[in-house]
């Protein structure tokens, strides 16, 4: 007989509004609802799954925001924030997983959820490595490191590359593929603890605390007084124009997030845009959700680099789904240090 459970969750409560920094009250922790533990029989295709790790993302803010015209919205106030995760099947009528199988892909923030799997759920194939790694280094956040660097940035050994957001989730990875290609690599952080990770931990070349520094093009200039092959854009805004300025002649600029910039109700114009232009930059966005046909050749490389110890992985874990919304937000004012993950339950 199917079993009968209480499933914590968190909710949206309301939309985060153009202008508005992310809140907890913009979600609630709902405690009285239950769930059987079996696929319902109408739902054919469909998994249910026990959340064990759930990913803290910036792209939260965008999931959780108002649908735009053309935007492939995912939330509504009332119902459970979507989000990345980790989690262990308990029941399956999708033919492609079974009871057991541990999986990561797109699932909500609950103990429990049933879901129906399109190309957002993937099997864990290497349970010997830490399965919290499948929420970032290993999951969404590692595969928009190596396309954004190795597909969109067109790296060359030897080049001169700077990261922002350096120390987060993303940040880390790109500059250890850049190290692991034989870059000199600069990132920026917010906070000396962070830069001291970068550097002793990541193998960074130099590292700096941005909060620090009053003017950026002169702390481009120091790190980079022949200029910049390519900068990882995790940021946008002073730091994007600052960057724009310190270009090589035909450097590339992978805009990979504008976190500085998603909680403004307008975007902060660019004083240096217009040397685009004759420094011949090329500026290239992304979106990591259209190169996850290229997920299975990055988890073998990468899995390999984990156990070979090439590289280096820093986790920032807080307990209990109930430490989510915190988490979240925390995001946004630079509190996380490293990839920002929720422990839901261990097994
Ligand atoms: P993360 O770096 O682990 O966490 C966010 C970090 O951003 C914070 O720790 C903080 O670090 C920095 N930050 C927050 N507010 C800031 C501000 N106002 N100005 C400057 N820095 C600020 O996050 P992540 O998951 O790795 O994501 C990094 C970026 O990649 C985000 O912009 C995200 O939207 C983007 N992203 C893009 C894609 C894609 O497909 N293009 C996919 C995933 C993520 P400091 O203490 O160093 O300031």
């Amino acid at each position: 007989m199917a079993v009968e459970v209480v499933n914590k969750k968190v909710l949206l409560r309301r939309y985060i509004e153009p202008g508005e920094a992310p809140t907890e009250g913009h979600m609630e922790l709902v405690t009285t609802e239950t769930i059987i533990l079996k696929v319902p029989e109408a739902s054919s295709s469909a998994v249910l799954v026990k959340n064990l790790y759930l990913s803290c993302d910036p792209y939260g803010r965008a999931i959780m925001s108002r649908p735009q015209r053309g935007s492939n919205h995912l939330s509504t106030p009332g119902l459970p924030v979507p989000g990345y995760g980790v989690a262990k099947v308990v029941d399956s009528t999708h033919p492609e997983f079974k009871a057991g199988d541990y999986v990561w892909g797109l699932t909500c923030w609950e103990e429990y959820s049933l879901i129906t799997p399109k190309e957002t759920l993937f099997k864990i194939n290497y349970t010997d490595v830490p399965l919290s790694y499948y929420t970032g280094l290993l999951g969404l956040a590692g595969l928009t490191a190596y396309v954004g660097f190795h597909e969109i940035s067109s790296p060359k050994e030897g080049e001169h590359v700077f990261v922002s957001a350096a120390s987060g989730a993303v940040g880390q990875l790109v500059g250890q593929f850049a190290k692991l290609l034989g870059c000199y690599v600069v990132g920026s952080a917010g906070s000396d603890e962070k830069v001291n990770f970068l550097k002793d931990k990541f193998g960074f070349d130099e590292a700096f605390n941005y909060k620090k520094e009053s003017d950026l093009d002169a702390a481009l200039k120091r790190y980079f007084p022949e200029g910049i092959d390519i900068y990882f854009d995790n940021v946008g805004g002073a730091m994007l124009d600052a960057a724009l300025g310190n270009m090589k002649l035909r450097g590339r600029v992978t805009v990979c997030g504008l976190i500085s910039q998603y909680n403004l109700e307008t975007v902060q114009g660019m004083r240096n845009f217009t040397l685009v232009i004759p420094k011949c930059i090329r500026l290239q966005g992304f979106n990591v959700l259209q190169y996850q046909h290229m997920y299975r050749e990055f988890e073998e490389k990468v899995v390999k680099y984990v156990k070979e110890g090439t590289i280096k992985y820093l986790e920032d874990v807080a307990e209990g789904l109930e430490a989510a919304p915190a988490s979240f937000v925390g995001l946004f004012e630079g509190q996380n240090i490293g990839k920002k993950l929720v422990v839901v339950a261990r097994e």
